[in-house]
């Protein structure tokens, strides 16, 4: 039988907490009565360091329900290093997993057919929203725009699809093969391979509480996701060098015929310009390098992604 693992980050989440853990005890009986999923099959909860009264939520549930058990991270350390931890967690003791977040905008109901394209023979499964309705104007545009370009840089992305995704032992044993710091879970998965589908689901409104994802950690993350996965930009530097540097041999023409021709002042504006707009440019890209520069760095020094504070699970 099926040990299906639910891995949730949580992050002050204790306005959401009993009913998510309501309804998913709810699903894990349907699942069980209908054979899908076995008696071993758990809830984990991740405390991302939450400021409320999330880990003492878990804590209950845990003494309430065996099934559900909890991870509790000894600080803040964002969604995705959250959701690792949780994966790490569970790899090994299940036969698939599932990420979903706590505030039940990844339909349960969706769980169902996870699990029977699952026990058809897939690895991964993708949850796609089936629809940006619930989104607003401004987060449906950058969220499109954010696909496209990452597309346009070469990286293998599934449309619309966050972390709501199922992962069977294999290739949640393969995933955490990749040990980079900056784990962008949405491009990696893909990279793994195994047999793969996708699911639709209707993303709803957040029960309740706020998102925890301002769009400042949102940018962050975008940048994260195009700069450790595409070194298309550096190559972008490396052309528009040999442009400028095209370009100034023939502007450096025309200013020598000038010469010849004492009109030098008459050059002044095209010099000083130029040299305005290299030096622009040329901070541009040392920025842009810098940031690889950065990420090599981060790369080394090998950080433990997360630490673990206390482990409850049963
Ligand atoms: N989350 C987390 N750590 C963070 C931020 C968010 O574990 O630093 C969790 C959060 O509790 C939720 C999921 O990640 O379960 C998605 O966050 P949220 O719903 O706030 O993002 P949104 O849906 O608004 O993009
Ligand atoms: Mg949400």
């Amino acid at each position: 039988m099926t040990t299906l693992y639910l891995v949730i980050p949580c992050y002050n989440e204790e306005e959401v907490l009993p009913e998510t853990s309501r309804r998913l005890a709810e699903k894990l009986d349907a699942l069980e009565k209908a054979e899908k999923i076995g008696p071993e099959s758990r809830v984990l909860f991740v405390d991302d360091g939450s400021r409320d009264a999330t880990w003492g939520i878990i804590e209950s549930l845990s003494h309430q329900d065996s099934r559900f058990g909890g991870v509790k991270l000894s600080r803040n350390k964002g969604h995705q290093n959250a959701l690792l931890a949780g994966l790490t967690a569970a790899n090994g003791r299940c036969d698939a997993v599932i990420s979903l977040d706590a505030d039940l905008q990844d339909d349960i109901n969706a769980i169902d057919e996870m699990v029977d394209r699952f026990h058809e023979g897939n690895e991964v499964v993708y949850g796609v929203r089936s629809s940006r309705a619930s989104d607003t104007v401004f987060k449906r545009s950058t969220a499109e725009g954010f696909y496209k370009l990452m597309r346009m840089l070469g990286v293998d992305i599934v449309d619309n699809h966050a972390d709501y995704r199922l992962l069977s032992r294999r290739a949640l044993a393969a995933l955490l093969e990749f040990k980079e710091v900056n784990l962008f879970l949405r491009g990696i998965v893909p990279l793994i391979g195994f047999q793969s589908t996708s699911v639709a689901y209707e993303r709803a409104e957040r029960f309740a509480g706020e998102s925890k994802y301002p769009l400042k950690k949102m940018l962050l993350f975008a940048f994260d996701g195009i700069t450790s996965f595409s070194i298309r930009p550096i190559r972008l530097v490396t052309l528009l060098g040999a442009v400028i540097f095209g370009t100034s041999l023939i502007g450096l023409l025309i200013l020598l015929i000038q010469k010849l021709f004492g009109q030098t002042v008459q050059g002044w504006t095209t010099l000083m310009g130029s040299i305005w707009l290299l030096g622009g440019i040329q901070l541009l890209c040392l920025g842009i390098i810098g940031e690889y520069v950065g990420r090599i760095y981060q790369e080394a020094k090998h950080r433990p992604r997360f630490i673990i504070d206390q482990i409850r699970l049963k």
